[in-house]
């Protein structure tokens, strides 16, 4: 499958499928010719692909040097960048070089983030190697590291060139990383296509069983709609907010848990919440609202916030975020599945109240 995102003198394809990764030489140089490339990889994707992938371009007559750092959200840093930026002088690279990406979306973050100020800019490829970057992360230009203050404080929208996802190498993803993925792709169904959801209602089976065709199918798909939504606003203004369904109370659920709950299981109890609010008020029908809350289940994800979590300090950091948003928190509520509304008129009642009913 190949999509395109549509995005005037900066867009590119998203090649997706099986096998994808051994044909990687020949879709780089036909874009790029035999230039100088980097390859920027975490440790544990180095470790499982990336040696191998390096190797391989090499074999094959491309220069690649490779940049290995740490794996995990605490490498999203500046100091990072810092040293990924020095190590790059260090090796040589120019004006000319090309970064290419391989990793989770933690990777392609940084590695895009580097991307995007290493000589003022110079082009990146992007290999997403979780479900969640081959569905969201690799899609839509935007890169960065956190502060200690926050997450994703600093950064750039900057577009790669390409992106290569191969769903092969999925196969080694740990179940808890799969899910995150999993999560993204449920939202995709709720807010822009029923017809994408009742396929996902159909092979829940196939997408936990990792099916070729089923995760090709839906890493194209998700793809599509998130393409479509950046293209139509590509710099977050109301449309692209409509990705953010589930992601209010979620964020909240996250940070509150200490980070206990994953942001997939935390976004799939804000999605349920979301809706369970739209029907509260009038807007969402109990059936849609049951078919979004056993699609999360089927597909083995959370709906209830763990007896852990109070509601009340899930209020509390759902304030916080406003306040650093400037005061206004915009709610993306449900009209049915496939069909979403932005509003700012949740009250925290409303927001207790969905919590409160979902507690286990
Ligand atoms: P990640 O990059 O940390 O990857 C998760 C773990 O899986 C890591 O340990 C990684 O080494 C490992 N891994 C990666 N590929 C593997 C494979 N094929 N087999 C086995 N293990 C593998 O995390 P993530 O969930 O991919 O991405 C989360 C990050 O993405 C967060 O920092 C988030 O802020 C960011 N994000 C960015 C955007 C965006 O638009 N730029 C969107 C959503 C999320
Ligand atoms: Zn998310």
């Amino acid at each position: 499958h190949t999509v395109n995102v549509d995005l005037g003198d900066r867009s590119y394809d998203i090649l997706i499928g099986p096998g994808v990764l051994s044909e990687a030489g020949k879709h780089i140089e036909s874009i790029f010719g035999k230039r100088d490339f980097f390859l920027i990889s975490d440790s544990n994707c180095y470790d499982l692909l990336g040696h191998d992938l390096e190797a391989m371009l090499n074999g094959e007559g491309l220069s690649v040097k490779s940049i290995v750092f740490p794996a995990g959200e605490q490498s999203k840093n500046l100091k990072q960048v810092e040293d990924i930026t020095r190590r790059l002088v260090e090796l040589g690279a120019d004006r000319q070089s090309v970064i290419l990406a391989l990793g989770g979306g933690v990777t392609g973050d940084v590695a895009g983030f580097v991307a995007s100020i290493y000589m003022r800019g110079i082009p990146f490829i992007q290999i997403p190697t979780t479900l969640l970057a081959q569905v969201d992360s690799s899609v839509g230009g935007k890169t960065g590291v956190d502060l200690p203050e926050g997450k994703n404080l600093v950064g750039t929208f900057y577009q790669p060139r390409l992106v290569l996802s191969d769903i092969g190498v999925l196969a080694t993803l740990p179940q808890k990383e799969l899910n995150n993925g999993l999560a993204e792709v449920i939202k995709y169904g709720a807010i822009w296509d029923a017809d994408f959801f009742a396929f996902l209602e159909k092979n829940h089976e196939g997408c936990k069983n990792l099916e070729p065709e089923v995760i090709a199918y839906i890493v194209k798909r998700s793809c599509e709609i998130k393409a479509q939504v950046v293209a139509l606003d590509e710099k977050e203004g109301d449309l692209r907010r409509i990705l953010n369904f589930g992601h209010t109370i979620g964020h909240a659920i996250e940070a509150s848990s200490n980070f206990s709950i994953t942001h997939g299981e935390a976004v799939a109890i804000g999605m349920v919440a979301a809706g369970r609010i739209s029907m509260e008020k009038g807007l969402l029908a109990q059936d849609d609202f049951n078919r979004l809350t056993n699609l999360i289940k089927d597909l083995g994800l959370p709906h209830t916030v763990p007896a852990s979590t109070s509601p009340e300090d899930i209020l509390v950091k759902i304030r916080h975020d406003k306040k650093a948003k400037g005061g206004r928190v915009h709610f993306v509520l449900l009209e049915g599945i496939g069909k979403t509304v932005i509003t700012p008129e949740v009250t925290d009642e409303d927001v207790l109240k969905s919590i409160s009913g979902s507690i286990h």
